[in-house]
Formats: C-alpha cells, sequence, structure tokens
C-alpha cells in the first residue's frame, strides 16, 4: 500500500493520523469532468446523488452540499428552526454540529453523552428539554450508531424533529439498517477529507421527506427555483428565474461528485479495511491499560463504520493523555482528540454558561481519551509501528 503514497510521505518517518485514499479512477473522473466543459453542480452532481440514494436503498432523495456543515445548517432552517428555539446537541462533537443552530438565531442547548458509546442518549436528552426545545441533532461518535429508537421515540413524545449528524456514520447500520434510513428528518453525512469517503469538501442531506429536499435544493442555490443546469440544458428560451428566498450558496461541483462517485464505488472495501484495522488494534491492544472503543454487540444488527479509533486510557496506566501522545509523537506517530467538548470551547462556554462537572461522562472520556490512525491507505507495517510505538510508551523506554 505504501507504493501508493506520494514520495514526500513515503520518505518520511512519520505516520500522519489521516489521509484521504484517492486512487486513478477518481483522477480519470475528474479529468474527464474537467474535459466535459461542465465544472459546477451538473450530470455528475447529479449521477452521484442518485448512486448515493441507491446506496442507501432508493426509497430517500440525497441532496449534496458543498460540506457537512451547510447540511445541517439547510436541514435546520428547511424544518423553519429560528430565533427563540433551541435545539439538543451533544458536548462531544465537532463545533459545526452547534454552530448551525446559531446561524439560525437558535440557541444550542449541550447534553451530556454516553460513557461507553461516546453518543448522546435520549436520557441526556430528556433532562435538556424545555417548552423552546425543537430539534434534536444526535451525532453518531466514530461511526458507531446511537440509539435512535429511544431518540426517536423520545422526539415523537414531545413533538420534536431529529436531524442526524453522520458525519462519521457512512455506512454504519442501526439494528440492520443504515444510517441514513432510520426515519428522523433528515441525515446529514460529510465527505471532508479526513471521512470515511471524501470529495475534498462535500456533504450530503438523505431525507424521506419531499419537501425537505425540495427546499433544500433550493437554498443551496441562492433560492432560486431552478438550477443553472437545467436553464443551461433547456432547448427553449430560459433565462427567466426566479429567486423566491434569501438563499445561500453551497452547491456542490461536479468536479467534487467525480471524486465522490468513484469514492462511492469503493465504499464497502474502505468499510472492509477500517474494519480489518479495528480488529487487529481490538487484538493487539487488549493488554495495555487501554479502554478499547465501543463496538457492535454481535446480533445487535449495528455496525460501527470506524471513522475514528479512539482509546481512552485506563486509571491504572500510570501515564497522562497528553505524556501518551507526546511519546508517540517521538516515534513518529500521529495521533489526535476528538473531541475537546463543546462546553471547553470559549464560545460555547460563554454562549451556554455551562460547567464541566454538567458533562460527567465527556469530561471523564476527555481527560483520557485520543485518537490512533485507522484509514485505508494504512499498511500492516503501518499499523504495527502504531502498536510497537504505544508498548513502548507505556514500557517507558521511548529514546
Ligand atoms: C466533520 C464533521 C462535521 C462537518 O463536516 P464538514 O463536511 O467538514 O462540514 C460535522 N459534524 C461532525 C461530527 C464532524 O466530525
Amino acid at each position: 500500500m505504501n507504493d501508493r503514497l506520494p514520495p514526500a510521505l513515503t520518505t518520511s518517518p512519520f505516520l500522519p493520523f489521516a489521509l484521504p485514499d484517492i486512487g486513478e479512477e477518481e483522477i480519470a473522473e475528474v479529468v474527464a469532468c474537467l474535459r466535459s466543459g461542465w465544472v459546477t453542480t451538473g450530470p455528475k452532481t447529479r449521477q452521484f446523488e442518485a448512486d448515493f440514494a441507491a446506496y442507501l436503498g432508493g426509497d430517500v432523495e440525497a441532496v449534496s452540499l458543498n460540506s457537512a456543515t451547510a447540511g445541517l445548517h439547510l436541514a435546520l432552517e428547511a424544518l423553519g428552526i429560528g430565533p427563540g428555539d433551541e435545539v439538543i446537541v451533544p458536548t462531544m462533537t465537532f463545533t459545526a454540529t452547534a454552530e448551525v443552530v446559531r446561524y439560525l438565531g437558535a440557541t444550542p442547548v449541550l447534553a451530556d453523552v454516553d460513557a461507553n458509546t461516546l453518543n448522546l442518549t435520549a436520557a441526556a436528552v430528556e433532562a435538556a428539554i424545555t417548552h423552546r426545545t425543537r430539534a434534536i441533532i444526535p451525532v453518531h461518535y466514530a461511526g458507531f450508531p446511537c440509539d435512535m429508537d429511544a431518540i426517536l421515540t423520545l422526539a415523537k413524545a414531545h413533538g420534536l424533529r431529529v436531524i442526524e449528524d453522520a458525519a462519521h456514520a457512512f455506512p454504519s447500520l442501526y439494528k440492520s439498517r443504515l444510517v441514513g434510513t432510520l426515519g428522523s428528518d433528515a441525515t446529514v453525512f460529510s465527505f471532508y477529507a479526513n471521512k470515511t469517503m471524501t470529495t475534498g469538501e462535500g456533504g450530503m442531506v438523505v431525507t424521506r421527506n419531499p419537501e425537505i429536499a425540495a427546499r433544500i435544493r433550493m437554498m443551496r442555490i441562492h433560492g432560486i427555483r431552478q438550477d443553472a443546469f437545467s436553464r443551461y440544458t433547456a432547448t427553449t428560451p430560459s433565462w427567466f428565474y426566479e429567486v423566491v428566498a434569501a438563499g445561500f450558496k453551497y452547491n456542490l461541483t461536479d468536479i467534487a461528485a467525480a471524486i465522490g462517485v468513484q469514492q462511492l464505488r469503493k465504499i464497502d472495501a474502505f468499510l472492509a479495511r477500517r474494519q480489518q484495522l479495528a480488529a487487529t488494534y481490538a487484538r493487539a491492544l487488549r493488554d495495555l491499560p487501554l479502554q478499547l472503543p465501543a463496538d457492535a454487540v454481535a446480533g445487535s444488527g449495528n455496525r460501527h463504520a470506524w471513522h475514528l479509533y479512539v482509546v481512552r486510557l485506563r486509571p491504572d496506566a500510570g501515564i497522562s493523555r497528553d505524556a501518551l501522545i507526546g511519546r508517540l509523537c517521538e516515534q513518529g506517530i500521529g495521533t489526535s482528540v476528538h473531541f475537546i467538548p463543546l462546553h471547553r470551547h470559549p464560545v460555547w462556554r460563554s454562549t451556554c454558561q455551562r460547567a464541566n462537572a454538567e458533562f460527567p461522562a465527556a469530561e471523564a472520556a476527555f481527560a483520557a481519551m485520543l485518537s490512533l490512525p485507522l484509514y485505508t491507505k494504512m499498511s500492516d507495517t503501518d499499523q504495527q509501528r502504531v502498536i510497537t510505538a504505544l508498548n513502548n510508551a507505556f514500557a517507558g523506554n521511548v529514546t
């Protein structure tokens, strides 16, 4: 696998935390797009959306955007979220999950997560509900599905809308069903560079609600009723268009969609490799003082997408998280932390005014967690280096 890395990386002893897996197929598709004369939203984007919907079983609509953040924003917009409304989000997530609530003048309300899966729990959501609550954004943390039955039941009982942040969760299964088909109002996937598949930057909103899909299609391109490609390809004079809402500029380009079309064809192979790497870590790390990530229980029908492999130091580890990251870095191993909980960031600290002690599970996890490299371009030898470096770090024999 290493022979496919760029030269600068093959000669570097440093193993990066993440790398995209772009092959000749993606390159050829992008070149064909560039030669076609149509580079912005057009036929490739439509194909990518159709292929993505088909992957999820065909009874959903898939609407592409230039990021998952844009998708979360427009999904909330389509639900009519606005000033005075509250939206419950987990504190253990990336800032995008909360910032989109602010785009609409509404208030994100942070909730703690399950101590094992680090997913939002129905109990934490219930405790955060007020008379202003309008929606919930569960995040399928690292690619492990939230307990959506519990969350959807609670949402229904309180008349709340649900948008799944599935930035990590393609293709995760919940009770044998693909995330994206679970019956929430909308599910949002990310194709950022380090996600389980990439378009460089990009996102997809998936919904079974045709009104939500239509609203997002319009709002992603300035609130114009008809898109540029339909006007361009029309055989009758088609200069006329109407702007019916103050929209946004969130459309995916055909150049990016060309990458996506080819990445999607590889997603099952990517998943198989991620599963293999996760299984190897689980075997090789079990005697170290680490809490390994929650995995699907056999027979549950759940499936982890393994976007992230997050380990936590056990209290008896005898080394801090920061020191461990330092010792791995000294040995040329890149790691990361997912996530610094939102309640610790200055902007959300001042907006939400919540004490760290209100989020005991996220706090305990954050203090102990680090994400190990897990991506399809890693070779078995690369992974062995990570395992050896971890063993060295705990043995204290790092030179
Ligand atoms: C990456 C990520 C996003 C944002 O995705 P973009 O495509 O970069 O906008 C949102 N939520 C979570 C949990 C993420 O990890």
